[in-house]
């Protein structure tokens, strides 16, 4: 019986996931669950949070002349019971039970049996799931495990379809109201833009079946030979934009893909499954891999190559199947970029001077999107898991970065509101103009160099004019990113020396390749259970010593400026690791110079953002010229909170209390070797984390330029010794918050509200 029922859970998840509004969902879920369990009740029943009512929202076998009447209060009857308890209340026969409450309207006297389990999302309740039978009955711990497992499931796509719902009645409403949604700041700031949707790869393999009957199946046709007339059209444009850029041969592919799409067995075998029942995603996964089956199968290996091909027509179809539309449009205005998960290449299929917005539905503040939207000064928003992508295409959308909020369909009050918040960010901006020519130094005149986190080229002239006094970190994976295969030695050599060049005399920090963890190349697949902690930074390098090499001799090509060059090994958890690095470079070196590229060798740092590195300090700082803290991952690793998710991004924090500690570890013990420290994570950029920083001695900062300026005001209101007494005391606290109230307050004290803003 288990696997049975179980079995159908996964395909009322998915219907519920797809539902268009509260109320769909709530009625796939009581028919659905009536028929899997056999009950002879199903009801749901939601907690209204003004009125601390629960009501009645769907039923399937109660009156349904009931629903939005009953209202029962918090602590009323067993539905009462399990919202207060927050677990499941199973009883065989509930008549005979004390909180037993008869209602009328629902005629619910001829039934005993009883099981209810509270719907909970994020620590709250947000309605109560029962089923009921008229007779006695005591249901079993498998049916108690199937209905716990479909709420627990059921709450985030509940408030999907309630967002969904309230966004088709704002669409289609005249009124002048906007739609809020509460996500994660990902970069400060406030945009107000069109949006415009980009979708990720449409994954085959993970579309259910789903039954469908009447209209629907017309309907599914209709959707199906759509996608497939889309996807020909793709193709047509496709060819034509690589004619000449890529062989005939590799171009007669497309006549093939065309030919695939006209072909009877393929595309009427689909449509004969549609009418047969089955909805056209389901169709399309099941033909696709039969064909592919029966191409893999193949003796000839070139026929058996055929089945990537079908794969990927397939996901093409699929592609338009699931979105409405999935090509960044010729945007003229501002645009808000908004997706599932916006990667670094979708940034740039946006002109940079119109994007104004980025909203992700997954990642949080330390996600590599939200840093690179930092580094590009563009607000933006992470983590806004319920937002319906496929329908805000077109809407004018405002992003809120301090606070991780959007507006859709703002209204004027709204419009009007953030108007003026923008007008008092111009004016903070001049304000802070001011400080680009001042030196950044304390109240006691201690200088600590401001650097800037890069590896865009687009971000090297606001940097500069932002007065920063170097590169803290240049993030060379960025150009890998946005590319199609490893660049070559001289094309990675043109990259570097523009920065190198643009910056002379100012120092440049380049890190080597620091790819794996959420940063993937499309052309190097790393496919692990757990990223993070897995195939990452240097020792994806000492594993691949081609690609390392050809890295340093790169970057040690270009240092022949000013010898402003400073290379940095990101991920170290072990000596070993550097010091077959140093072999490494050593090499790359003498190979330069035996080449008759004389350049100097330049100072070597490490990253400390591993636990390990900062308890084998001693022993780093004897192989290496200087360090650089990374905030962002040290904290991710020393917390144990993945920095990408949203669930657990109100754990992550850099001022808790064994951050702050390890670092001023390592900061006291770089002193002990007259080595620099620095820290260029996120933290860095922080005004109220940077001013621990000073009072612990570190010796320069680096952060993304929009946060420069406001650090740079920052240190200036302050002394060293009044840094050094805030940390003093820092250190002996015992909570994040309580540490943040500390430095906030001082902030604030010395009159610096408006730089703090978003930082919280
Ligand atoms: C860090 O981890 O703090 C850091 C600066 O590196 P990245 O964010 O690129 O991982
Ligand atoms: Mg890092």
């Amino acid at each position: 019986m288990k696997n049975k029922v179980f079995e159908k859970l996964k395909n009322i998840v998915y219907e519920v996931n797809e539902a268009t509004d509260l109320i769909s969902a709530l009625n796939i879920i009581v028919q659905r669950t009536k028929e899997v369990m056999g009950v002879d009740v199903v009801s749901i029943y939601f907690r209204d949070h003004i009125t601390n009512q629960l009501v009645l929202m769907a039923t399937e076998g109660l009156n349904k002349n009931a629903i939005g009447k009953i209202k029962l209060k918090q602590n009323q009857g067993l539905i009462g019971m399990v919202v207060n308890q927050a677990e499941a209340v199973n009883i065989e026969d509930a008549h005979a039970h004390p909180n037993y409450h008869f209602v009328t309207e629902t005629d619910e006297i001829s039934f005993h049996g009883f099981l209810g389990v509270p719907i909970i999302q994020h620590r709250r309740v947000l309605g109560v799931l029962v089923v009921r039978q008229a007779r006695k009955r005591r249901f079993s711990v498998n049916e108690e495990a199937f209905l716990v497992t479909l709420a627990a499931q059921l709450a985030g796509g509940i408030s999907y379809a309630e967002k969904m719902g309230e966004l088709k009645l704002l669409l289609n409403n005249k009124e002048d109201h906007s739609l809020n949604m509460q996500g994660l700041s990902g970069s400060p700031g406030i945009a107000i833009g069109e949006a415009v949707v980009v979708f990720p790869p449409a994954n085959i393999d993970v579309v259910p079946d789903k039954h469908i009957t009447g209209t629907e199946i017309d309907e599914q046709i209709n959707a199906f030979k759509y996608a497939v007339s889309n996807v020909d059209i793709e193709f047509k444009e496709l060819s034509k934009k690589m004619e000449g850029l890529i062989s005939s041969e590799e171009l007669a592919l497309f006549d093939v893909f065309s030919l695939m799409l006209q072909s009877e067995s393929l595309i009427q075998t689909i449509i004969n499954r549609i009418t047969a029942g089955q909805w056209a995603q389901g169709a399309l996964r099941e033909t696709i891999n039969e064909h592919v089956k029966q191409f893999d199968a193949m003796q000839d290996e070139y026929l058996r190559e055929r089945a990537v091909d079908i794969k990927d027509l397939g996901r093409r179809i699929l592609t338009h199947l699931q979105s409405n539309n999935s090509h960044i449009q010729d945007v003229t205005g501002p645009v808000i970029l908004v997706g599932e998960e916006v990667s670094v290449s979708q940034f740039s299929e946006v002109p940079m001077e119109h994007l104004a917005g980025i909203i992700s539905t997954k990642g949080s503040a330390s996600s590599h999107v939200a840093i690179l939207s930092k580094a590009l000064n563009i607000p933006s928003v992470m983590g806004i898991d319920n937002l319906p992508v496929n329908h805000v295409t077109g809407q004018k959308i405002i992003v809120d970065g301090y606070r991780g909020q959007i507006y859709i369909k703002p209204s004027k009050a709204i419009l009007d509101e953030y108007s003026r918040l923008i007008e008092e960010d111009n004016s903070l901006n001049d304000e802070l103009n001011g400080y680009i020519n001042m030196p950044s130094e304390t109240l006691d005149g201690v200088h600590i160099p401001l650097y800037v986190n890069t590896g865009l080229l687009e971000d090297i002239s606001p940097s500069l004019k932002s007065g920063a006094e170097g590169v803290g970190l240049y993030r060379t994976e960025i150009p890998f990113l946005i590319r199609d295969g490893f660049p070559s030695e001289d094309e990675q050599a043109v990259i570097y020396k523009q920065v190198l060049k643009k910056f002379s005399p100012r120092p440049v920090t380049f890190r080597t390749l620091d790819i794996g963890g959420d940063k993937g190349l499309p052309y190097f697949p790393v496919v692990e259970e757990n990223p993070f902690l897995g195939w990452r930074g240097i020792r994806i390098m000492l594993d691949h010593p081609e690609i390392f090499l050809t890295q340093i001799r790169a970057i040690l090509k270009v240092n022949n400026y000013d010898n402003n060059l400073r290379l940095m090994l990101p991920m170290i958890c072990d000596v070993s690791e550097v010091d077959e690095a140093l072999v490494l470079i050593r090499r790359a070196h003498q190979e330069l110079c035996s080449e008759g590229i004389t350049v100097d060798f330049p100072l070597i740092g490490i990253m400390i953002e591993v636990p390990s590195a900062v308890y084998q300090m001693d022993a780093l700082a004897k192989r290496v010229d200087f360090f650089s803290v990374g905030s962002n991952d040290l904290t991710q690793y020393l917390l144990a909170v993945d920095r990408n998710n949203k669930q657990v991004a109100g754990l992550f924090d850099s001022m808790h209390p064994s951050v702050l500690s390890a670092i001023n570890h390592v900061v006291k013990i770089a002193q002990k070797y007259s080595k620099p420290v620095s820290v260029c994570g996120e933290m860095a950029g922080d005004p109220v984390a940077a001013l621990a920083l000073v009072g612990m001695g570190i010796d320069s900062l680096s952060m993304s330029t929009s946060s420069l300026l406001k650090v740079k005001k920052t240190i200036r209101s302050f002394s060293q010794k009044q840094a050094e007494e805030l940390i003093e005391v820092a250190l002996s606290m015992e909570s994040a918050l309580s540490i943040r109230k500390l430095f906030n307050d001082a902030l604030d004290k010395a009159g610096l509200k408006k730089v703090m803003k978003g930082f919280n």
